[in-house]
């Protein structure tokens, strides 16, 4: 379990970040809270020759939030600041839940957001809340910086668009629509410190009858690669009055669009049955929340 002999650099800046991820190219990794990387290192599954901790780098950190706008997180934020930001439990409800169940009150207090998603595990916590919400990410290297939504970042288990000398530097999170709710849950055990089985996000507005459904993202994890969008599923609710028939319907397409495979965790069937609760479940919660009624016995 002993690590590989690396360099460790402290960089204070986004600039010198680049400098050295430019200079050093695939042989670096950028050190977030290293709470993957260095269960990787340890597994010897990487033996990187130099590490770039971004954790002194004030620009990378923080959330703001602008109204009309929408907030900014920074990569380099911790997971336990967004669990416990009123900003994010009021405007984006659905990360404020995943941060909040993100492994343990220590691996939250070490993880970023950013390196959930660099990491790309399909089992993560925050991006499908992020990609429900239309979260979208920067990108940076010493070549300058774009933007691209979260979902063309993760291209599958472990994989992202970061090309050598790039860095993810912040998520840029658009102001919640009126009449809106969004809501995330998973099933797992963890409190055995196990990763998700199923999770999902979803974000719903209603319109100005606050029955009528104007816009929903459902997002599901752990059924696929990554972060999969339930198409159909949004499909059979936009546009129409909210009722529990409809509602069935998108949770059983949901289910159908799911892609899981069967492994220790659970098997495919299971998972694709637990896609349904969760539909269900979320639906009728960010419902509630988005009309004003009463939160439902789901
Ligand atoms: C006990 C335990 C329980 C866990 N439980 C969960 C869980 O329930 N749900 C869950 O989703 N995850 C869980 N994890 C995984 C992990 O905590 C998260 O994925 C975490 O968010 C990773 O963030 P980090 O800052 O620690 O990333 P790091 O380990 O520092 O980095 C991860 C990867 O991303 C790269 N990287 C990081 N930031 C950037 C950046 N800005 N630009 C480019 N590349 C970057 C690194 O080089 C590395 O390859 C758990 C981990 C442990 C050890």
């Amino acid at each position: 379990m002993y690590l590989n002999d690396f360099e460790y650099f402290a960089p204070k800046t986004c600039g010198e970040i680049l400098d050295l991820v430019g200079r050093l190219g695939t042989k670096a990794k950028i050190l977030a809270g290293g709470t993957d990387l260095l269960i990787m290192m340890k597994e010897k599954m990487l033996k990187p020759d130099y590490l770039i901790d971004i954790n002194d780098v004030q620009e990378l950190k923080g959330i703001s939030y602008e109204p009309g706008k929408g907030a900014v997180i920074g990569t380099a934020t911790k997971i336990s600041e967004i669990e416990h930001s009123d900003l994010i439990r009021e405007k984006y409800f659905a990360l404020s839940q995943a941060a909040g169940e993100l492994g343990s009150a220590q691996v939250r207090a070490m993880a970023t957001l950013g390196g959930n998603s660099c990491h790309a595990s399909p089992a993560a916590e925050t991006p499908p809340p992020l990609v429900a919400l239309g979260a979208k990410v920067v990108v940076k290297s010493i070549a300058g910086e774009k933007e691209l939504p979260l979902e063309e970042f993760i291209l599958g288990n472990r994989k992202t668009t970061l090309a050598e000398g790039e860095i993810l530097t912040k998520f840029l999170l658009p102001e919640p629509a009126p009449r809106s709710a969004s809501r995330y849950s998973y099933i797992g055990l963890r409190d055995a410190m196990e990763i998700d089985a199923v999770n999902m996000a979803v974000n719903l507005a209603l319109e100005d009858d606050g029955r009528t459904v104007k816009s929903l993202r459902m997002v599901m994890g752990s059924v696929s690669p990554v972060p999969l969008i339930a198409v159909e599923a949004q499909g059979i609710l936009i546009g129409q009055v909210f009722n529990q028939e409809l509602m069935e319907k998108a949770a059983q397409a949901a289910s159908v669009e799911a892609n899981p495979i069967s492994d220790i965790r659970a098997s495919a069937e299971y998972r694709r049955e637990m896609v349904a609760v969760l539909a269900r479940r979320l639906l009728q919660q960010a419902f509630n929340a988005a009309s004003g009624t009463k939160e439902g016995n789901w």
